[in-house]
């Protein structure tokens, strides 16, 4: 998403929780806010779709949440969605999110309005001013991502591409399906490339000890870096790390892969900075 689009939803988000003082991720009440702004959000049977908003003229609208919708973090992020599409969209009447894809504010594809949505959902639920001291210098773990998951009520899937905005480790989320790369984000800094998505995992990464179904890799663990990383002739200068979750549901396999503290590789990475700086 460009620079330009992105500003008016984090704007628009940022004043609402500003508006009612929010300083503190569990009072990030969104059927209470919903209800002030004169939205009703209830939930019920939809066909075809996860949410819907409906307007009752300029004012007052309706959310429908699919009752399919069980995951708590996933309803708040379907229901964060429509109310960006309330707040930036007012010529819509009528909008519905179909796909899970939808709910996945990286997704390029998607359109500038659904993006829109997406980064309103992402700044209401997990603000950078309250998430950004709490997870920059964690480490690149299922246990930093579950904390942050619990505490902001998000899903583990949007936590862990928010983590990587503002995570200071070199890491990666690698979403694997079915034993097979399917995408990924990586922070901004991460200097290698990883193998084309679409290979399957190593059967001896976490990733697919998980898909095995050894639903306990206890942690995250040095890997060789051939597992995820096509960038070979570094292969003997650093090493990684990975640590995985199964979304049982989903079948999907989060993998967060990030180079080595103590490694040679991040050691050139930390001179390039200092000589840079200097
Ligand atoms: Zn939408």
């Amino acid at each position: 998403m460009n620079h330009q689009t992105s500003r008016r939803p984090i704007r628009s988000a940022h004043k609402i929780l500003r508006d009612y003082g929010i300083d503190d991720p569990d009072q990030i009440d969104l059927n209470a806010i919903c209800f002030d702004k004169g939205i009703l959000v209830i939930e019920a049977p939809l066909k075809g779709a996860l949410a819907r908003l409906i307007r009752n003229g300029k004012d007052k609208a309706l959310i429908r949440v699919s009752d399919r919708v069980r995951e708590v973090g996933q309803r708040r992020f379907a229901i964060a969605h429509e109310f960006g599409h309330f707040m930036l969209h007012q010529e819509k009447n009528q909008l519905s999110l179909y796909h899970q894809k939808e709910l996945l504010f990286w997704y390029k594809e998607l359109s500038p309005e659904e993006q829109e949505a997406n980064t309103f959902a992402v700044e209401l639920l997990m603000p950078n001013f309250l998430f950004e001291s709490r997870c920059s210098s964690e480490s690149p773990t299922v246990a930093t991502i579950e904390k942050l998951s619990t505490e902001f009520e998000t899903s583990l899937t949007a936590t862990t591409l928010r983590y990587l905005d503002f995570t200071r480790h070199d890491c990666a989320a690698i979403v694997s399906r079915d034993g097979k790369m399917t995408w990924f984000k990586t922070c901004e800094t991460f200097p290698l490339r990883l193998l084309d998505m679409g290979t399957m995992v190593d059967p001896d990464s976490l990733a697919g000890q998980l898909f095995a179904g050894d639903l306990s890799p206890g942690g995250p663990q040095q890997v060789p870096v051939e597992m995820w990383v096509e960038d070979q002739e570094f292969s003997q200068s650093f090493t990684i790390q990975e640590d995985a979750v199964y979304l049982k549901r989903y079948q999907t396999v989060i993998s967060l892969i990030s180079i080595q503290p103590a490694s040679p590789l991040n050691r050139f990475l930390t001179n390039r900075a200092v000589s840079a700086a200097w």
